[in-house]
């Protein structure tokens, strides 16, 4: 997953960071400010328009450490992202309130909401027949992007 974040980051911009920073405070400071900005605009935006409203802000910060940024975050699960039909991803701050199943691609952490309806019927269903309260569920649905599957065929 690191790896091709890092390949994406450096195809769209120059370096701007070191290695010495990705544990340093400035790395903290920055996650929090994107968060900052993306819980202002909860709906799907790209990384360029995700920098550009750090720098209005006076935020001095490269795209590649946005991009870095954005990978992290959806790793750890804070963040969503969804590529539109030119491959292009966007993303959002991972909406703490609402309760969603989501599917992950296992190579590059790209992640999708699913609906799961059905799913939330059968659980209570199951659950309320078995004459279980307060019932909670983890589904975890993982696999390969469209874009990994097709890197994939690429190399083979
Ligand atoms: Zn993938
Ligand atoms: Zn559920």
């Amino acid at each position: 997953m690191v790896k091709t974040a890092r390949r994406a980051a450096r195809a769209a911009d120059v370096a701007d960071t070191t290695p010495a920073e990705v544990s340093s405070g400035r790395n903290t400071r920055q996650r929090r400010a994107l968060l900052a900005v993306m819980a202002e605009h909860p709906d799907f935006t790209s990384a360029q328009a995700l920098h550009q409203r750090l720098r209005d802000k006076g935020e001095s910060i490269g795209l590649t450490t946005v991009y870095r940024t954005l990978h992290a975050l959806t790793e750890t699960g804070l963040v969503d992202s969804v590529r539109d039909e030119g491959g292009r991803q966007h993303f959002r701050a991972r909406p703490t309130t609402e309760h969603q199943h989501y599917l992950r691609c296992r190579l590059c952490g790209f992640n999708v909401p699913v609906a799961s309806r059905a799913l939330e019927r059968w659980a209570r269903t199951t659950a309320a027949d078995l004459g279980f309260a307060q019932v909670e569920h983890v589904v975890e649905l993982t696999g390969l992007c469209a874009q990994c599957q097709a890197r994939g065929a690429m190399s083979e």
